[in-house]
């Protein structure tokens, strides 16, 4: 199977209560694709950076056997620029600056040869472009989108529209309030079901995630981690492992979704144990099984009769 990653890559300035780093790499679909690459390879890429852009961090993508074909370079231009800032539960987030430069003229153009990919990632990047993408495409099996409340709330009209050619909506528990104008999370996802995705994703960070698939519901746990160092990407990389997962095993029923879920949220748990993209640097297949396995323990009980 074939999937391809739509979305930002830039460069993070990220405040936590532990520390500071400026100009890390970060961006969507540096996150998803990175995390898919551990399911499927090789992983399409379509995005742009400026000329700031490290050597170094295209040469991992690529050893990662990720596809920059569909990369843009515009060398007199600067990447993508977020400084996000957290509190001190790193469940909230500001953000601080967003500087879109070389995204500002982003047109993203498919390369003829991923027009025909089956499995679509569209991270979170405006959703005009995520919309450009999708006509471009040939007969895709599976779209999945995130969004946040930048584009929620700055291109709300291009968001509803985008949401029409979206099978799995990506969101956290505030997105999802604030898209659907509903406090109550399962209200809201019946709202945002009824705008286009059938299968809808709210993310609570360290409560875990709720998977909505036409009228079922599945509630994930979070792996409980002891140390949790940057919560940047967390989202991105649970995107690019439920895709992964969904892309190596072809398999879109409800019982493989579950699993998918649990494989997002481990490579996400793998993703905040370290600071921008290093807990996603070096995983082995082993270590992310285990983990897969661990969500189980964790969460199973024997019925008793009572
Ligand atoms: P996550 O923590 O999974 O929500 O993703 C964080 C990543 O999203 C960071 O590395 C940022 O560079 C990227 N990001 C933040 N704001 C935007 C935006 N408005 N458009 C595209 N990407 C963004």
């Amino acid at each position: 199977m074939s999937l391809l990653v739509v979305g930002s890559l830039a460069l993070d300035t990220i405040e936590t209560p532990f520390g500071k780093a400026e100009m890390t790499v970060g961006g969507s679909a540096t996150f998803i694709s990175v995390s898919a690459s551990y399911f499927i390879q090789p992983v399409r890429l379509v995005g742009v950076v400026g000329g700031d852009f490290p050597k170094k961090e295209l040469s991992f993508l690529e050893e990662r056997e990720i596809d920059l074909e569909g990369l843009q370079i515009i060398h007199e231009g600067r990447t993508f620029h977020w400084h996000g800032k957290y509190s001190y539960d790193l469940n909230s987030r500001d953000t601080i600056t967003t500087e879109l430069n070389v995204f500002a003229d982003f047109d993203p153009v498919i390369p003829d040869s991923f027009k025909k990919s089956q499995y679509i990632c569209l991270g979170n990047i405006n959703p005009e472009l995520q919309r450009k993408v999708f006509f471009q495409l040939e007969s895709p099996k599976l779209v999945i989108a995130d969004t946040m409340n930048f584009w929620i709330q700055g291109k709300h009209e291009a968001l509803l529209d985008m949401l029409q050619y979206v099978n799995v909506l990506i969101v956290n528990d505030s997105e999802a309030r604030e898209l659907s104008k509903e406090f109550n999370l399962f209200k809201a996802a019946r709202v945002i079901q009824n705008m286009g995705p059938k299968i809808v994703i709210i993310k609570k960070g360290e409560h875990g995630a709720l998977l909505f698939y036409e009228n079922e519901l599945f509630t994930a746990p979070a792996y409980p981690l002891e140390s949790i160092y940057d919560p940047t990407g967390a989202g991105d990389s649970f995107a690019g492992g439920f895709i992964g997962y969904l892309a190596k095993t072809d398999d879109l029923t409800y019982e493989n979704m579950k699993r998918a879920v649990i494989f997002g949220s481990t490579v996400a748990s793998f993703c905040v144990e370290k600071f921008s993209l290093d807990g996603l640097r070096d995983l082995s297949h082993l270590e992310i099984k285990d983990r897969f396995n661990e969500f189980k323990r964790f969460s199973a009980f024997e019925a008793v009769e009572i």
